[in-house]
Parts: structure tokens; sequence; C-alpha cells
């Protein structure tokens, strides 16, 4: 617990933040209201202490195995981090040069990529993936619009075909923007969403296929040249042209160095729009995604603003306006200090990392993988089968949890929901030390639940945090 305050609850039922008098300065307050604005000012270290022993109670992101999002980053990184605290990425007018570093980083994603002439693409760095996904999103439905009305057709009913298992952002992009989700659901045959049977989903008013590099629930891609051929049949046999969105939240910063053969991106003529976050397997501290687009064309004229840029404009395309610069800057370092063989190094031995904690969970009689995470360094598993009545996969995230390690289970989405996976992201810090260490926890977790002499309890089990 922290050393300088407790929490308590009073009679008057309020609750306040207590100073421990060590701390506290004659004729400064030693209770702080917790959920009313304070009255009194505090000395700066006293306000600093307590801020400070409040994020102790936070969990040890090193033993995070649930989240994609970065945590750690060097010290130039971090110095950097401090002298770009202030910067504002919209105000291009007092911060040219941060804008212009921006144009860079997406031109260099275009480039990584595979646009066909990133010089004639366009992108933008956003607050995540989510805004990226949104902006792709609308796009996608901009574009379809404009085709529609041309023809003359009506454009009420727009729809999105995406597989059951993508990220959360895309059901608020369909709830917040009105676009019918149409979920093709995984199998245990189609464990992705594949381009089979596809033409059941996509008609006229389609405007777009996400395919996911790196679905949440398992860390497998999808095949994104296959759904594109089956798109390709489709537009044979309807004439309907359906673009694709590839959601490259965490697989866009691994393929490009871990697969370069695989052909997933601009390569494919019909993938109109990337995105990634900056702040997963781009290296950066959170807040900050890309979304790129092939050419211009892709991306409708009408969606975006001009803001006044030292006497010029500036295009935009945002949901924000106000957001913090710094993780642009942050990235670009890292693109520079990096580069292709560094960003190689780095996510090759995150992947040695996931392939090694895969082989050995694999041989535990208990488990069977899912997946090994030679996609991105992630990987889920399932109980056996028949293997025990005793216990389940929550139960041993909970006894992980006593630990420190957090390792979610939960269901995986339709058509598949009565099985229970446990999934293990490896993001870079997460060494073969801590692996080894995390091993043995997970041995013993194993050897403990296995000697129990009758079922415990199930009731009120919930997954855990798996986005
Ligand atoms: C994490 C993730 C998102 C959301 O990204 P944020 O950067 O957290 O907003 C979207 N799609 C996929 C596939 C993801 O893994």
């Amino acid at each position: 617990m922290s050393n300088t305050q407790r929490i308590t609850r009073h009679e008057d039922g309020r609750d306040r933040v207590e100073l421990n008098p060590i701390f506290s300065r004659p004729g400064e307050a030693t209770m702080l209201p917790k959920f009313l604005f304070p009255e009194e000012e505090s000395l700066q270290e006293t306000a600093y202490q307590i801020v400070h022993d409040e994020m102790m109670l936070d969990g040890n992101a090193r033993l995070n195995l649930a989240t994609f999002v970065g945590t750690w980053m060097d010290d130039h990184a971090s110095r950097l981090y401090l002298e770009a605290a202030d910067k504002n990425m919209i105000d291009k007018d007092e911060y040219p040069q941060t804008a212009a570093i921006e144009t860079r980083c997406w031109r260099m994603l275009a480039d990584l990529w595979h646009a066909p002439d990133p010089a004639n693409s366009i992108g933008t760095s956003t607050i995540g993936s989510s805004e990226a996904c949104m902006l792709g999103g609308l796009a996608l439905k901009r574009r379809w619009q404009h085709a529609r009305r041309s023809a003359g057709e009506p454009t009420e009913k727009p729809n999105i075909v995406l597989s059951s298992a993508v990220q959360v952002c895309w059901e608020k992009f369909c709830n917040y923007f009105e676009v019918e989700p149409r979920y093709v659901p995984i199998s245990e045959e189609h464990k992705v969403l594949d381009g089979h049977g596809l033409e059941k989903y996509v008609d006229e008013n389609t405007i777009g296929v996400v395919a996911i590099l790196g679905v949440t629930y398992t860390g497998m891609y999808e095949p994104v040249a296959a759904i594109a051929a089956a798109l390709d049949r489709i537009q044979e046999a309807t004439g309907i042209d359906v673009p694709i969105h590839v959601d490259g939240a965490s697989g866009a910063m691994i393929a490009p160095f871990l697969q370069p053969d695989l052909e997933w991106d601009f390569r494919i003529e019909r993938v109109a729009s990337i995105n990634t976050s900056g702040h997963k397997y781009g290296l950066v501290y959170p807040g900050l995604g890309w979304v790129v687009w092939r050419d211009i064309t892709a991306l409708p004229d009408d969606l975006i603003f001009r803001v006044s840029y030292l006497g010029g404009n500036m295009p935009t395309f945002a949901l924000n306006f106000s957001r913090p610069g710094a993780q642009v800057l942050l990235q670009y370092y890292l693109f520079l200090r990096l580069g292709r063989t560094g960003f190689h190094a780095v996510q090759q031995s995150t992947q040695d990392v996931a392939l090694y904690l895969s082989s050995e969970i694999a041989k535990i009689p208990a488990f069977e993988l899912w997946n090994d995470g030679s996609d991105i360094p992630v990987f889920a598993w399932r109980l056996r089968d028949g293997y025990t009545q005793n216990w389940n996969l929550y139960h041993l995230s909970e006894r992980l949890r006593m630990k420190g390690w957090l390792v979610p289970a939960y269901p995986m989405p339709a058509d598949l929901v009565d099985i229970t996976v446990q999934r293990i992201v490896v993001r870079n810090g997460f060494s073969h030390d801590l692996a080894f260490s995390f091993l043995a926890d997970l041995r013993e977790a194993v050897a403990y639940l296995d000697a129990l002499e009758g079922p415990l309890p199930a009731e009120g089990q919930h997954s855990g945090f798996h986005h």
C-alpha cells in the first residue's frame, strides 16, 4: 500500500484522501476531498506525493500479458517526450515542424506498406487505431455514397462486412456512423475471415470489407489476398467492386519485418487503406495511431478540412481537434533509430519469446494451442476437451493474478462462444528471463489446480480485459 496516505470514509459519507502527517506542513490540510473540488491549495510536494502514491496502486505493466500497448521506451525517447510534452498536433501554425514530421512518418509507412506511389498516397496520425479505423470506415462510406449518388442509386442502407472477431472499435464505427455490420462468424474450420462464403454477405450496399492483420482474440492474420480474390470473383459475377480496409493495429508493424513476403498490404490492389497503432508494435507510448490511403482518390476530398498553416493551408482529417504531438515525434525517433534492421531485430526477439512460450505451453497436458504466435507474437490456448471438471481457464487466470501476471481468459466470438481461450501478448520488454519465471508460475498454478479433489465454484466468472 502507499505510505503517505490512507483512503478513509468519513461519517458524513464523503470520501477523502488522508495525508500522512510526515508529509504535512504546519497549517496544511491533512485531508483532501476525493470527489469534491478542493477548496484550498496544497504545496506542490504534497500534491505530487499524493498522485505519485496513488499511481503505485496500478499494476506492474511488465507483468501484463493482456495488453498490446507499449509501456517502455529508452532514455532518449523519454527525454524527447519531456521536451515535446507541450506540442499540439492540430496547431500546424505553431508547430509546423511537428506537422512536417507527421507527414514524413506516414509517408514512410506508405513506403513500408508498398503504396504504388507513396508521394501520391495520403495519411495522418491519430490518437490510436480506433480513431484510425473510424477514418478508414468513413472514407469507405463516403466513397460508396458518391458512387451510389452519381449512379442515381439510394444511399440509405450502407453495410460493412467483417469477421465476428473484430475489435470493438468496429462495432463503435457501425453504431456511431450508422453502418450495418455484417459479421461473418468464425468456426473451427474457418478460424479467421478468409473469403469463404463472402458472396452471402456482400451486396451493392457494401461499403467495404475489413481484414484484420492480427485478430485481437488470437493474434492470427486474416489472409488479405484470399479475401481480395473472393471479392474479385464477386466482382466478376455481379459487377460489385468492394474495397478492403486492413486493420493492421498490431500486424502492420510486424508483417513488414517478420513476414516481408506475405502480401497483405497495398501490393493488393483492392486494399484502399491500412491502419496501425503506433503504441502497439510501433513501440511508442500510448496514444498514437496511423492510417494511410493507397492514393488520394481513396480518400474523398469532401472529408478533408483545411486549417491555415503558415500562410498556406494544411489538410486534416481527424475526429479530434487538439491532441498531443509528442508521440508523433517519438515515432519518428524510433523510425530513425531502428530502421528496417532494428525493427526486424526487436520484433524477431519478441516473436522468439512467443514461440518459445507457446511450445512450452503445448507440452502441458491440460492445454491445446489455438495458434502458436507465428503471425504476430500473440497466441491463445484452450483447456483440452474432457481434461477436468474441477477447474477452468478463469480459475487459472485468477491463480496467475496472485503472482502478478495478467493473463486474460475469455470466450471466443460468434460462432465459437462456447470455447474459452486464454491469451498471451508478447511485447518488447518481455524477455526470455521473464518467460522462464512465467512458465514456472504457470506450471505451479496448474499443479495446484490439478491437485484439487473437487470442482471449484464457477459462478460469477467474467472475462478479462483482452482488447
Ligand atoms: C487494439 C486494436 C484496435 C484498437 O486500437 P487502439 O489503438 O487501442 O485504439 C483495433 N483493431 C485491432 C485489430 C486491435 O488489435
